[in-house]
């Protein structure tokens, strides 16, 4: 047997450096391994790398909008190896600082992939080494879940996509999701020819329906063709990329195929089988209200339970962990309320119901909807709209719903955020001054319902 510890965390992602930082800092002795990059899915192959992408595919457009503010300039060009080595530096630099955090913290930390050996216990697989522990967190995230056809091997994931040696002419994107569609709009906005194929009717299932299909009309708009009902059925080597055959038997060639189809935990080989941990259907980690899993010594956070994969539920997480176990805090995080952006073209932030969740649940139901040119595009002589959308119970007069999509809809949704958390009625949204002249004052000036749903339906 090895070094024994308090907790050992497997994962330095987003809820393991939280948890494993937390419980040191409360005299625990943690140690946490880590297989692959410290910082996990977020910092390394997640949301900040895409965001820096994101940043990098909205020039274009503010290019073309600058003209009619009187700018001028040369043709601007672009290169996808300087944004891609500039990206790559700025992560290596997160990475250090994610090092440092646990190094000052006192944690001990292994590079290393750690497999469950017990309860108690992970045999760390480079090394050898069995730790033990009174407690052990898994926190190991999710990875892509790709199809089973045909040639999928020729495709590639988010992970790749970070990593291309040069931007293919033509991309096809599998999915609906809102990592398929962020991407949808990077490679859009880098100038790659895109399409999007999504096997169900409609992408971004899960959102309000009005944000969808303004979304899917908006990136239309935009260039990025985007095939519904459409599943694919192979894909085959050809002369200049990748033949894709479709379920309809149509096909096409594409330079790349990505697949953002999914993620699946991570808990392939991780020796759950010598525990007594239970999983779900989705291989997920069952766990209560406090991370606790069916083992009595193992606790889980993150992705790798499937409650809602986002870096800060996986943080709070990790730290309601750390709070009630090692502070003796109680702590619970509360999974119902959960402020969220798209960072496609154009943007989305939302918080709470949806229209139709709220129709199916409340008797009756105001909306409020804003749709209106921004003054940018006025000027910029852009055609693209943006929408404000509020969702109330007409009869307590609660917002239960606020949906955005246009420019900084996910800054402009963490405010909105704190109001829907704390329980605000529609009420206490119309006695907010203004803010002039902002697309966000639409929040506070939306006096009549649009219209009103009563058990589900419209009413006029
Ligand atoms: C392309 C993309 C974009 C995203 N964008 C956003 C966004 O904009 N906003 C947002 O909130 N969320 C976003 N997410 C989701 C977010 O990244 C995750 O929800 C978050 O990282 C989950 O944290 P975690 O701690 O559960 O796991 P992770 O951050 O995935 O960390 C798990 C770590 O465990 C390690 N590991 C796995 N198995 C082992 C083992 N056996 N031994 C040792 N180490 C192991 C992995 O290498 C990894 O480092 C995005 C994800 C992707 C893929």
């Amino acid at each position: 047997m090895g070094r024994h510890f308090d907790l050992i965390v497997i994962g330095a992602g987003s809820g393991g450096v939280r948890a494993g930082r937390l419980a040191s800092s409360y005299g625990a002795k943690v140690a946490v391994v880590e297989e692959y990059r410290l910082g996990g899915t977020c910092v390394i192959r997640g949301c900040v790398p895409k965001k820096l992408f994101v940043y990098a595919s909205r020039f274009p457009e503010q290019f073309e909008v600058s003209k009619n503010f009187g700018w001028s300039m040369e043709e601007p060009t672009f290169d996808w190896q300087t944004l891609r080595d500039n990206k790559d530096k700025e992560i290596q630099r997160l990475e250090g600082i994610y090092g440092n955090i646990l190094d000052n913290a006192g944690v001990t930390v292994f590079r290393d992939r750690a497999e469950l050996t017990s309860g108690t216990s992970v045999k760390l697989q480079k090394d050898g080494e069995e730790l033990t522990a009174d407690r052990i967190l898994i926190a190991t995230g999710g990875t892509p879940f790709v199809p089973n056809i045909p040639g999928a091997e020729l495709g590639i994931t988010s992970n790749e996509a970070f990593h291309l040696d040069e931007l293919p002419e033509k991309i096809l994107i599998v999915g609906g999701g809102y990592i398929a569609v962020e991407f949808a709009g990077i490679f859009a906005g880098l100038g790659v020819k895109t399409t999007l194929a999504y096997r169900g009717p409609q992408i971004l299932r899960g959102f309000d329906e009005d944000v969808r299909d303004m979304v899917a009309e908006q990136m239309q708009a935009r260039g990025i063709e985007i095939l519904t009902n459409t599943d694919l059925s192979a894909l085959e080597k050809s002369d200049n990329g990748i033949n894709v055959t479709f379920d309809n038997d149509q096909s096409a060639e594409f330079g790349e195929v990505m697949f953002a189809t999914g993620r699946s935990p991570n808990t392939k080989g991780l020796g759950l089988e010598y525990t007594d941990i239970e999983v779900g259907a989705r291989e997920e980690i069952i766990v209560d209200e406090q991370s606790r899993t069916s083992c009595k010594t193992v606790f889980a956070v993150g992705d790798v339970t499937d409650r809602a994969a986002l870096t800060p539920v996986a943080i709070r997480e990790g730290a309601a962990f750390a709070e009630t176990f090692y502070n003796d805090n109680p702590t619970f995080v509360h999974h119902d309320l959960i402020p969220t952006a798209v960072f496609s073209e154009p943007e989305i932030g939302t918080i709470g119901m949806t229209e139709t969740q709220a129709g199916n649940r409340y008797h009756k139901v105001n909306v409020y909807k804003a749709t209106f040119r921004p003054m940018m595009n006025t000027l910029g002589d852009k055609a693209e709209k943006e929408m404000y959308k509020l969702i109330t119970d007409a009869d307590t007069d609660k917002v239960l719903g606020v949906h955005v999509v246009g420019h900084a809809a996910g800054e402009i949704i963490q405010m909105a955020g704190i109001a829907v958390t704390m329980g605000a009625t529609k009420a206490d949204f119309d006695r907010t001054i203004a803010v002039h002249p902002t697309a966000a004052e639409e929040l506070v000036t939306m006096k009549q319902p649009s219209y009103v749903l009563e058990y589900g339906k419209k009413v006029e």
